[in-house]
């Protein structure tokens, strides 16, 4: 089931009538059977943008669809959406059994038909051993399983999640992702997934749906999205360590960083952002030697953060190729380099 956002947007007014203008003209094609991470920092409009998509907030205006099929006057329960929250959202007093199977009780599905589902549902989470366990007695991760088995048991068109795993540890985080990721994939369902955390979406998803303040950024496939970032709002987002951003300079197809030379970069003579990535750097002899502020040996990888007159950069390189801390020679290739306009942080294309 395709989803199409179209021009879609959403002001709260608030008593004193304050406008925040949470989305901002959102035009995004989710393809069908494609797993979407919809990601951004904390109140960029993500949890907004979802309700809508759910039925559960009333778009400004703008326009959902559903395949061919217009939803945005649909109430919730005629969407055909199954959502996952955060905090699991389960009945404790009920059991796992009862909590899977309470939504068919509403749509009076047959109960031979109910309890065929519940088991089927608890078998492509993994927690057909714990159906007769209240959520009380599952560790987080189990009951975050128990909600997508749920959200899936109606056999929704659309499954959407948000920040699903923001409450489970890093453990869990990670095998519940991977859970969730392989579930999409067995069943093929529509899904947009909800996150503020860049490594968890690079990971998820087919594909990156960047916001900020409402408005989209950036839509690709996650190698797109970190390596051809759009703007520096967008480049700055993805990355760990972060991307670094300098004020440079491009003469005769030469970068220079506060007037000195660092690398070779065939742009438009003029004065740029220019970003790059920490790894991105190598240790070579053809390189340039850096002032370095400081060492940081994490095992296999090193992070060098180093000076360029008044701006300091890090490089994250292979601890093997560092020999000397004393005198250490960086260099980039043209390619890797990102120039941005300085006035509105796009990308200025280079080839
Ligand atoms: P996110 O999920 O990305 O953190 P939200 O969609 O929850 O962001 O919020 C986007 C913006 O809309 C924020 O500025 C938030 O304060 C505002 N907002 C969200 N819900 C409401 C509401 N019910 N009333 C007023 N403002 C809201
Ligand atoms: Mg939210």
């Amino acid at each position: 089931m395709e989803i199409v956002l179209n021009r879609l947007t959403k002001v709260f007014v608030t008593k004193n009538k304050q406008e925040t203008r949470a989305v901002d003209n959102l035009d995004i094609v989710i393809p069908s059977g494609k797993l979407v991470g919809l990601l951004g920092p904390s109140g960029c409009g993500k949890t907004t943008t979802l309700f809508m998509i759910a039925g559960l907030h009333k778009p400004t205006s703008g326009r959902i669809l559903f395949g061919n099929e217009d939803v945005t006057k649909l109430t919730a329960d005629k969407r055909g959406i199954g959502l996952v929250f955060q905090n699991y959202a389960l009945y404790p007093h009920m059991t796992v059994r009862q909590n899977i199977m309470f939504p068919l009780e509403n749509l009076k599905v047959d109960y031979d038909e109910a309890v065929a589902r519940v088991h089927e549902m608890a078998k492509l989470v993994g927690i057909e051993d714990q159906l007769d366990k209240k959520p009380g007695e599952l560790s987080g991760g189990q009951q975050q399983r128990v909600a997508i088995a749920r959200a899936l048991v109606k056999k929704p068109r659309v499954l959407l999640l948000d920040e699903p795993l923001s409450n489970l540890d890093a453990r869990l985080r990670l095998q519940t992702r991977e859970e969730i990721k392989r579930i999409q994939r067995e069943t093929g369902i529509t899904t947009i997934f909800v996150t503020h955390d860049q490594e968890e979406a690079m990971s998820i998803s087919d594909e990156i749906v960047v916001m900020e303040k409402g408005v989209l950024q950036q839509r690709d496939k996650p190698q797109e999205v970190y390596y051809n970032p759009e703007n520096l709002f967008v480049a700055k987002f993805l990355g760990s360590p972060a991307i670094n951003v300098l004020r440079g300079e491009i003469k005769q197809n030469k970068l220079y960083i506060n007037g000195e030379y660092f690398a070779d970069k065939k742009a438009k003579d003029g004065q740029y952002e220019v970003g790059m990535r920490p790894e991105n750097f190598k240790v070579s002899e053809s390189g340039v030697s850096v002032k370095v502020v400081d060492v940081d040996i994490i095992g296999r990888d090193t992070i060098i953060r180093f000076q360029l007159g008044d701006q300091t950069a890090r490089a994250l390189v292979d601890s093997e190729t560092v020999e000397s801390i004393k005198n250490i020679k960086l260099a980039i290739k043209d390619e890797k380099i990102l120039l941005f306009d300085i006035e509105t942080g796009k990308v200025v294309k280079t080839k």
